[in-house]
C-alpha cells in the first residue's frame, strides 16, 4: 500500500489469516512491526531487504495469532522469535501486559506499555495509540494520519469476539461508537485478519459493507449480533 510518507506492508500470514503490518516512514526508514506471527523469517526478509531500522514491536492483543505462543494445537512463532534477531522494545497497553508475557513468555522487562491517546514518533510520522478494550481488556488500535490498524477491534465484514477471556460486549460497543466510528469517514481500515475480499477500506464504505455497524447507534438490537 503507497501513503506519502508512510509505506505499509499488508503480511498475510498463517491458516487463521491472520495480517502483520510493517509500517515504515519512507524518509528515516525507520520502522514497526504490528502483531508479528506464525512466519517471523517473512517479516525479517521484508524488513531486511528494504533496509528498514526496526525501532519497535507492537502487539494489538495478547491473543497467540498475533503474538505467537500455543493456540488450538498450532504452536505459533512470534514476538519471541523476532526478539532474538532485533533488540526493540515491545509495546503494549498496560492491561494487555500480563496475558502477553503469560502468552509469548518474554521478558517482563522487554515490555514498554502504552496508554490511549499516547502518541508516537516514527522518524517524521507521529502515530497515535487508541484504546479499543472489548475484544480483548487491553486491545488497541494504532493510527497514523487517516490509516487505522485495528487489530481484532473492527474487521471490514464483521467485529471482534466477545466471547474469549476477557471480552465485553459493551466495552466493544463503547470503543466502536464513541472512538472508531467517531475518525474521519475517510479513515482506511487495515484489519488484524483477512476475513474479507478486500484488504483494506474507509470508513465510508464500512457502513455499507459491515453489518456490525449498520444498527450500532441502538444498542439493544446492536447485541443481538451476539446471540
Ligand atoms: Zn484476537
Amino acid at each position: 500500500m503507497q501513503h506519502s510518507d508512510l509505506k505499509v506492508h499488508q503480511l498475510l500470514l498463517g491458516p487463521m489469516e491472520n495480517y502483520c503490518y510493517i509500517i515504515a516512514d519512507k524518509a528515516s526508514k525507520k520502522c514497526m512491526v504490528i502483531d508479528p506471527a506464525w512466519d517471523i523469517k517473512t517479516i525479517t526478509d521484508t524488513i531486511e531487504q528494504n533496509e528498514y531500522q526496526l525501532t519497535s514491536i507492537i502487539i494489538s492483543h495478547y491473543h497467540p495469532d498475533h503474538c505467537g505462543g500455543h493456540l488450538w494445537g498450532h504452536d505459533i512463532e512470534g514476538v519471541s522469535e523476532l526478539l532474538k534477531k532485533f533488540d526493540v522494545p515491545v509495546l503494549c497497553h498496560s492491561q494487555e501486559k500480563d496475558g502477553i508475557l503469560t502468552i509469548t513468555k518474554i521478558a517482563p522487562s522487554g515490555i514498554q506499555t502504552i496508554e490511549s491517546g499516547e502518541d508516537y514518533q516514527l522518524g517524521n510520522q507521529k502515530l497515535k495509540f487508541i484504546h479499543t478494550p472489548g475484544h480483548t481488556p487491553g486491545s488497541v488500535c494504532l493510527l497514523w494520519n487517516n490509516c487505522l490498524f485495528a487489530g481484532d477491534t473492527l474487521f471490514i465484514n464483521g467485529c471482534g469476539r466477545v466471547d474469549l477471556p476477557g471480552g465485553n460486549v459493551d466495552q466493544l460497543h463503547d470503543s466502536l461508537t464513541n472512538k472508531l466510528m467517531k475518525l474521519d469517514p475517510q479513515t482506511v481500515l487495515y484489519p488484524g485478519h483477512a476475513y474479507a475480499p478486500q484488504k483494506s477500506v474507509t470508513f465510508q464504505e464500512l457502513l455499507t459493507l459491515n453489518p456490525y455497524l449498520q444498527n450500532i447507534t441502538n444498542k439493544t438490537s446492536w447485541m443481538k449480533n451476539f446471540g
